[in-house]
């Protein structure tokens, strides 16, 4: 039986984890945190999934909060600029629900899960070396590293030609609350995007957490911004005073979202919010270790984009599934550093590449992106189409993400040209 270590459990250790050990391999799973400090602790994201992603949970059995966590019938796009009213509204219906469970409850729930189903997990925080020794011991046939954007990442060589960024792009701010109205253009749960041009944009994302059913309030500010008001306090902020600044930035910039929906809220837990930023980056996804050996990356540790478009755990879902169809298609064949060099570069091709260029287009959008979002705003059919770019990020390639292909779609939409103010 083939033997795998897995270090990090957030989603892609976890679902690698997980659906591995349901192929009848043998895992060990370390993970820093235990199932009631990751319950217990502060939120790690917003984590809105959509379907394609979620089928690949539910494959293995992992949808435990399916029927609870609100379905999300699409994505409702604001633009404004600064102190105007919004001229631009998208309503872009998704083909199926996506969803958001809280990754506290998710994280806990799953790691239990493994406990339950048979996988070695073992609750320690361990560094380079000890990674080096593990790898060393002839315990494991492959060392797998889910560890996330934090230290670890740095074992893994940045790619310049893959990271145009050595500045965060966005400081991010999320708050879990209770009590949000539901929007009036579009009663049905469904994430709200408004954007407030050259400031940054908010997300309005219905959620699941411990509590139950709960929405969560997304700053994600462009630094130095009147909108990043988060840059002074590097540690964790008190819940309250992040939630009355993120409360007094919407009665600010965006007053109409204020009195349709945000005059009740009050926050959902005593640890409901999270705040910093990153540089977005991609790294090689093989690293030497130590003293011999290597270790292969999965998810964030190797390829972290800004939550711009929602997409970091969805890729992460993603890459785990394509990291067990080839370690199981691999057989009884040695897993050495080509194969897991190529393996990595083949999920590049076949997604990281989309979602990467996307997301990067989105931070910083050029002219050809107003012109599709006003598109959107006027044809239903485009809104629809987007919205199934957000599930699905390659099917943005022909039509969304360069200009030339984006045109060719504008030229080809029926009725009037579009246009923007
Ligand atoms: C504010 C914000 C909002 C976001 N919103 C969305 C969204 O709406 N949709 C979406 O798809 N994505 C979103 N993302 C991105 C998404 O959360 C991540 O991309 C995804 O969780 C990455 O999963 P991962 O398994 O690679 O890493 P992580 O979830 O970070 O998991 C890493 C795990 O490794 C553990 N670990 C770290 N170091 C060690 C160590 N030394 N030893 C042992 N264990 C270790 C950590 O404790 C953690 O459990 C958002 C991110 C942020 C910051």
């Amino acid at each position: 039986m083939r033997r795998i270590l897995i270090v990090g459990a957030g989603q892609a250790g976890l679902q690698l984890a997980l659906s591995l050990h349901a192929e009848d391999i043998n895992v060990t799973l370390i993970s820093a945190r235990t199932p009631d400090e990751i319950r217990n602790g502060w939120p790690l994201s917003t984590q809105a999934m959509f379907e394609p992603a979620l089928a690949l949970e539910r494959a293995y059995r992992l949808n435990l909060w399916e029927s609870q966590t609100p379905p999300l019938a699409g994505l409702h796009m604001t633009l404004r600029q600064p102190g105007e009213p919004a001229t631009v509204h998208i309503r872009a219906p998704l083909e199926s629900p996506g969803r958001s469970t809280d990754q506290r409850v998710k994280m806990a729930g799953w790691l239990q899960l493994c406990q339950e189903r048979g996988v070695n997990v073992r609750y320690r925080a361990v560094n380079a070396h000890d990674l080096a020794r593990l790898a060393r011991s002839g315990d494991y046939d492959l060392t797998v590293v889910a560890a996330g954007k934090g230290e670890f990442a740095r074992l893994f060589e940045r790619d310049p030609a893959r990271s145009p960024f050595t500045e965060p792009q966005r400081a991010l701010a999320a708050v879990y609350v209770h009590g949000l109205q539901p929007d009036p253009g579009w009663p049905d749960s469904h994430v709200a995007s408004h954007t407030v041009t050259g400031l940054g944009e908010l997300f309005l994302i219905p959620a699941l957490a411990a509590a139950g059913p709960c929405d969560i309030l997304f700053w994600s500010a462009v630094p130095g911004s009147p909108l990043d008001q988060w840059a002074a306090e590097p540690g964790q902020l008190d819940p309250s005073t992040h939630l009355a600044r993120t409360l007094a930035l919407i009665r600010t910039y965006l007053p109409d979202v204020y009195q349709q929906r945000c005059t009740t809220v009050e926050l959902a837990d005593a640890r409901a919010s999270l705040h910093g930023r990153y540089v977005p980056t991609v790294r090689r996804p093989v690293a030497a270790l130590p003293g011999g050996g290597f270790a292969l990356g999965i998810g964030d540790v190797i390829l972290a984009n800004d939550p711009a478009t929602g997409q970091g755990a969805n890729t992460a879902a993603r890459a785990a599934a394509h990291y067990l169809h080839a370690i199981v298609g691999r057989g009884e064949q040695p897993f050495d550093a080509a194969w897991a060099a190529e393996t990595a570069e083949a999920f590049w091709t076949s997604h990281g590449r989309s979602v990467t260029n996307w997301t990067n287009l989105m931070l910083r959008p050029t002219p050809h992106v107003q012109h599709l979002l006003h598109a959107a705003a006027q044809n239903p059919a485009t809104a629809r189409r987007l919205a199934a770019g957000f599930a699905d990020p390659v099917t943005l390639d022909d039509w969304f993400t360069t200009p030339g292909p984006a045109h060719h779609y504008l030229a080809s939409l029926p009725g009037r040209p579009v246009t923007c103010p």
